[in-house]
């Protein structure tokens, strides 16, 4: 059995209540830390712990957290991304929904490590169910004394409140995440000046995810070291993956960081297999921001090395750099899977979702969409394909925000392992059209 740091307790009986959750242990890190140690001795345990950004990027968080500026005197705030909507994650709304008062700890931890005295946590509109057990578990903590003002004696206060986003993927995006908070249209700012510089109000704040709090008390409980002697290399910890697709097992895992995709996969602890005996087609191994891989890349990588479930061994070999584990979206397709579909889909999703503040975005994202339509519906014409190529590579880099390389990066990757499909749509209208050919659909 792989190690739990964050699901361990999730079938105990009553873990959603604060009784139970605090009778298991729950807020002993807002005590250590409150009682016994200083704010920056909390920063430097969370960067011993080599934590990174659960959300998808993988920025080591004690860093982020250093850069905020403690000396202006300016407020500052800890502001938690809840606003999980990358297709294929559903790993956040599992923890807050099932476990909430491990993030309403790590927030109280984290907050007192920043100095922050006035917290929000910015959650999805679509998880109204899952606000309201936020605001249940809020209500039971500052009864219990763990909110507000003079927490355990400390002298140290603390608000925390809940925001309701209105439905824009856009709003996941920090900067503009901190505008919405703002009461503003969810538009992304320009970076630098990075939030910990200037955030919400212009003061320094940090945004972080909901599982990377949700990781600081069993780091403050146990220690950094102990945190960061648990994965592999760079990619310490544990991480929530959102598995779904043509798998036995669909549902949220957590795994040690360093597990070979091929275990997670297959063994019955986690995925268990293929659903049917149908074969293994592709793998969107981080939610669809991040490139597919084709069958053959799925368990090794171009160099032959066994692919890990890490931060650093889940690029398809294209130029995509980064995160590739992204958000822990793991969404495996069988051979009935139509890629030119699975493509559109996402095209058309982040057509929807662009702000239009960037001309790439704005103007790419509709052209790919309408492109990859009219090729998936038999419409396709011979010159498409090195069209569609040409505007996906227009639109990455030249963004505001990394939604116009996450709109360009799957277009890419499908034309870079699926090409002769694409080129099956063209050449062969009638069959796409009758659809006797590959299909999502069983
Ligand atoms: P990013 O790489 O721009 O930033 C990562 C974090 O590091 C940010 O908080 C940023 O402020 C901070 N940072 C980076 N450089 C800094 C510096 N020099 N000084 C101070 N802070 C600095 O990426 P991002 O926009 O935060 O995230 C992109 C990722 O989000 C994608 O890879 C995608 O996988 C993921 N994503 C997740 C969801 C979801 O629902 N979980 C939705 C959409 C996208
Ligand atoms: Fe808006 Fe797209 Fe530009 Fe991001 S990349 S700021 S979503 S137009």
């Amino acid at each position: 059995m792989g190690r739990k740091i964050l699901l361990d307790k999730i079938n105990v009986p009553g873990i959603k209540t604060y009784e139970v959750y605090r009778r298991e242990g729950g807020y002993a890190s807002v005590e250590k830390a409150l009682k016994k140690m200083t704010p920056d001795e909390v920063v430097e345990e969370v960067k011993t712990s080599g934590l990174r950004g659960r959300g998808g990027a993988g920025f080591p968080a004690g860093m982020k957290w250093s850069f905020i500026d403690k000396k202006s005197g300016n407020p500052r705030h800890l502001v938690c991304n809840a606003d999980e909507s990358e297709p294929g994650t559903f790993k956040d709304r599992y923890l807050m929904e099932y476990i909430p008062h491990l993030l309403i700890e790590g927030m109280i931890t984290s907050s007192y490590a920043l100095g922050a005295n006035l917290s929000y946590i910015y959650i999805r509109g679509e998880y109204m169910w899952v606000y309201k057990i936020l605001e249940r578990a809020i209500a039971e903590a500052k009864a219990a004394g763990f909110l507000g003002k003079n927490i355990l004696g400390s002298g140290y206060d603390l608000e925390l409140f809940v925001q309701i986003g209105g439905g824009a993927y856009i709003c996941g995006e920090e900067t503009a995440l901190i505008e919405s908070l703002e009461g503003k249209r969810g538009n992304p700012r320009l970076k630098p000046p990075f939030p910990a510089v200037k955030g919400l109000w212009q003061n320094p704040t940090v945004v972080n995810n909901v599982e990377t709090i949700a990781a600081v008390p069993w780091i403050i409980n146990n220690s950094g070291a102990d945190y960061a002697g648990i994965g592999i290399g760079r990619s310490t910890g544990t991480k929530l993956i959102s598995a779904s697709g043509n798998i036995k097992n669909q549902g949220v895992y957590e795994i040690e960081l360093g597990v070979s995709v091929y275990e997670f996969m297959n063994s019955d602890e986690y995925c268990g297999g293929m659903q049917t005996d149908r074969p293994l087609k592709a793998l969107v191994p981080g939610g669809s921001s991040v490139p597919i891989l084709p069958a053959n890349l799925i368990y090794k990588t171009a160099a032959g090395e066994d692919r890990l479930m890490t931060y650093e061994s889940l690029s398809d070999g294209g130029f995509a750099t980064g995160s590739m584990l992204g958000s822990g979206g793991f969404i495996v397709y069988d051979d009935r899977a139509c890629i030119v579909r699975n493509t559109w889909n996402f095209s058309r999703f982040y057509h929807h979702e662009s702000c239009g503040q960037c001309t790439p975005c704005r103007e790419g994202t509709g052209w790919l969409e309408k492109v990859l339509h009219r090729i998936e519906n038999g419409h396709g014409r011979e010159e498409d394909i090195e069209l569609l190529w040409s505007i996906q590579s227009k639109i990455e880099g030249n963004t505001i925000c990394p939604l116009g390389d996450a709109a360009s990066w799957p277009v890419a990757a499908a034309i870079r392992h699926f090409k002769d499909e694409f080129e099956y749509h063209i050449r062969f209208p009638e069959k796409v059209r009758n659809r006797d050919h590959f299909v999502n659909e069983p």
